[in-house]
């Protein structure tokens, strides 16, 4: 099928669907964007994708000229528009076309981008067997430098750290910050279970907030597994029972091997397995609607 684009507003088929080359967001990676899933004609944690889409924005002080209701729709629309129940949407809103300096003040009007494509799964042996990982030299990028809780389109840092696992042939990796704590992958969150608990690094670490990660900590909650948002070490990881990975394109993945010291037996552990059918449930039950219902006739 021909897919189409929206870009400000208008919908263009994807050939025809261009923005600026002096769009800042392509000169200076200066823009924030979303990465959104839609699960059996749903879309999946649709408002806590925009909250994090307009904090990004407002941190880096960029004035989207929808509101949240209208950027929604905006989601909804070109998911309708390429017939798409099961699908990935970049939603992407950059600083705008301006001169060839770096102030924001000469891009008077942010370009809005939202793509709807088909999502190309992991393979399903990842989930049953696990991920090898391991932790790489590049650091993840200093709060008072550039916040990883910006979702900023400047993503080199993690461009960095996926070369080092080119580079190392792994497909995932894991980044310290410049004290030595881990705090992610390059485009996933990380959970340990130690001791019993669960435990994942805090906002302030040097992570993106994920939206994942959230739901993760809520099913825990529900589950009664006791959770905690803490710094660890490389040494609380290799001594963990179990890791894992969450994020919208990853959902949930085991890890069982890091720098190679395996993790727990090396196998899925037991609480992984049982937040990954949690999370699984939940995903094909809630969301907003892409197409919605005709409403049911009333049996008389
Ligand atoms: N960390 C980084 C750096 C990411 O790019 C992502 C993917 N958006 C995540 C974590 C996971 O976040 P989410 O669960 O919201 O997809």
């Amino acid at each position: 099928m021909n897919r189409v684009v929206y870009i400000d507003g208008h919908y263009y088929p994807k050939d025809e669907a261009r923005v600026s080359v002096f769009d800042h967001g392509f000169l200076y990676g200066d823009g924030v964007f979303e990465g959104i899933r839609a699960y059996n004609g749903r879309v999946w944690k649709l408002d806590d994708h925009l909250v994090r889409l307009y904090e990004s924005a407002k941190s880096v002080m960029l004035d989207i000229p929808l509101s949240p209701a209208a950027m929604a729709e905006a989601v909804v629309e070109t998911l309708r528009r390429n017939d798409l129940r099961e699908a990935y949407v970049r939603l992407v809103v950059s600083r705008g076309p301006g001169d060839l300096g770096l102030d924001p003040r000469r891009c008077p009007r942010p370009t809005v981008v939202v793509i709807a494509d088909t999502i190309s799964l992991f393979p399903e042996a990842v989930y049953v067997d696990g991920l090898k990982v391991v932790t790489v030299a590049t650091r993840r990028n200093q709060n008072e430098a550039l916040n990883p809780r910006i979702k900023s389109l400047n993503y080199l840092n993690s461009i960095l750290a996926k070369l080092d696992a080119n580079h190392l042939g792994y497909h995932e990796v894991l980044i310290m910050n410049s004290e030595g704590f881990i705090t992610e992958g390059t485009g996933d969150n990380i959970f340990i279970v130690r001791r019993g608990v669960l435990i994942t690094p805090p906002n302030t670490s040097g992570i993106l907030e994920g939206v994942t990660r959230a739901v993760v900590l809520d099913l825990a909650k529900t589950a009664g597994l006791p959770a905690s948002e803490t710094d660890f070490t490389r040494h609380d990881l290799y001594t963990a029972e179990e890791c894992f990975l969450t994020g919208t394109a990853a959902e949930v993945i085991p890890v069982v091997e890091v720098d190679g010291r395996s993790i727990g037996n090396g196998k899925p552990g037991p609480a992984t397995l049982a937040l990954t059918k949690a999370f699984r449930a939940k995903t094909q039950a809630e969301g907003t609607e892409i197409f919605p219902r005709p409403r049911q006739a009333r049996a008389s």
